[in-house]
């Protein structure tokens, strides 16, 4: 029940497509089974953009796609999935899943609808009509360079339409992340959320509490590492779905002085993304939560509490609030806090102690950070100027810097 899409139609350049991902669907064809690239990359073609990764579907089980490759193993124990590897890319190859309703005992729903467990092998149609959007469900076999269309996605796609398969509450109870995916994938690729799929998300945003915060953190993360941070949040803040998620971040939209500093660190991640260069997820955070944690800051200072004491309990309050809805994850955390630690060391410009930061490891990203609190105007912009001469002086020029003992 799929329309075939001919090369002459869909116009798919082949130079776009990875060689891994060829020799993978090769490999499988050759031993007889069925594979196609599926997914993102077949609608980031379609889009004209260069998919960043490329999954492939087979008919083929994971240990059978193991057996076929040298470099390959089985990763993952619930959602079984096979990294096949050529060179330094990966190959991520699933086999057909089935839908959870026809199981044998091995899905699981909870009461509220959403899907825990969902590892049953199906026919390719059904493995279609599990995906999320249209624009998703599209398997592209590069030996016949035939697209396989179950759901009308290339007609959404040329029309700029991003659209839920099925009924979109149905859907969004199943796997609360959707919504935050209809939100990212929409903002990232241009296309507009279909009414009905866009319609149930604010009704329904709080099933996003149920979902475990460590998936959470790695939806989020795509979504400020898109290129299109901005138009995310933005969206993610008219669908009501901030809330609860960096649950500090509505107050901190609401701040004029945050938001600009928010606003003003996700265009930079915008643009550093878009031009390759890379961009640090702690910075990224530390930049998000910083309002909150000087808040917090004022608060224990108030209380009566030294400032740098003051500051550390902020942090961590700020990082125990966060944590219950969004774990951060410690690789990242760590660098938040060792950005938030250094900013007072930068207000610190006499004697021997300007010498030392400039020598800490972190001292680029508090700098960095420096610079964006004075951009945003909640420090003078004399302070970044100051540290970015100072670290440009000679040694001669340097001692002239200092300022007098306080
Ligand atoms: P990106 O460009 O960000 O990688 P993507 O659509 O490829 O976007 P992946 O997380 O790589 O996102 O997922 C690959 C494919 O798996 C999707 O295109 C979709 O078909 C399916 N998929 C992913 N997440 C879900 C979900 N929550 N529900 C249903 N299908 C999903
Ligand atoms: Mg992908």
């Amino acid at each position: 029940h799929a329309t075939r899409i001919t090369a002459k139609t869909h116009q798919i350049n082949r130079k776009l497509i990875s060689h891994a991902a060829i020799k993978t669907t090769e490999g499988l064809q050759k031993a007889g089974f069925e594979a196609f690239i599926v997914g993102g990359a077949v609608r980031d073609l379609l889009l004209k953009k260069r998919p960043k990764d490329f999954d492939v579907a087979t008919n083929a089980t994971p240990e059978q796609v193991n057996r076929i490759f040298r470099r390959s193993r089985i990763i993952g124990r619930r959602f079984r999935l096979v990294h096949v590897m050529f060179g330094d890319e990966t190959i991520e190859v699933s086999t057909f899943r089935g839908s959870h309703l026809n199981d044998q005992g091995d899905a699981k729903v909870a009461d509220t609808g959403r899907i825990l467990r969902d590892n049953v092998f199906g026919s390719q149609e059904e493995d279609a009509v599990r995906r999320d959007f249209t624009a998703n469900a599209l398997y592209y076999d590069p030996a016949t360079e035939e697209v396989l269309d179950f759901h009308n996605g290339v007609p959404d796609i040329q029309a700029g339409v991003l659209r839920m398969i099925g009924d979109p509450e149905v859907r969004y109870r199943e796997d609360p992340v959707r919504m935050l995916r209809a939100v990212r994938l929409s903002a990232k690729l241009g296309l507009k959320l279909d009414k009905k799929t866009e319609q149930p998300i604010s009704e329904l945003a709080e099933l996003l509490h149920d979902v475990p915060p460590s998936r959470l953190f790695d939806e989020m993360l795509k979504m400020f590492l898109s290129g299109h941070a901005i138009e995310s949040a933005n969206a993610l803040r008219e669908h009501g779905l901030h809330h609860g998620l960096l649950p500090l971040l509505d107050v901190v939209l609401e701040q004029p002085m945050g938001e600009r500093f928010v606003k003003l660190a996700l265009k930079n991640t915008d643009e550093r993304v878009l031009a390759d260069k890379p961009v640090s997820p702690g910075f990224l955070f530390a930049t998000l939560l910083w309002h909150e944690v000087l808040l917090a800051w004022k608060k224990f200072e108030q209380q009566g509490n030294k400032p740098i004491p003051a500051l550390f309990m902020a942090m961590d309050e700020v990082c125990d609030i966060q944590a219950e809805k969004m774990a951060i994850n410690k690789r990242y955390s760590v660098t938040m806090r060792e950005i938030w630690s250094l900013q007072p060391r930068f207000e610190q410009r006499a004697g021997k102690r300007p010498y030392s930061l400039l020598e800490n490891p972190r001292y680029r990203a508090g700098y960095d950070f420096l610079l964006l609190r004075c951009e945003s105007g909640e420090l003078p912009a004399e302070l970044g100027q100051w540290w970015t001469d100072f670290a440009n002086a000679d040694g001669d020029k340097r001692q002239t810097m200092l300022l007098p003992d306080a």
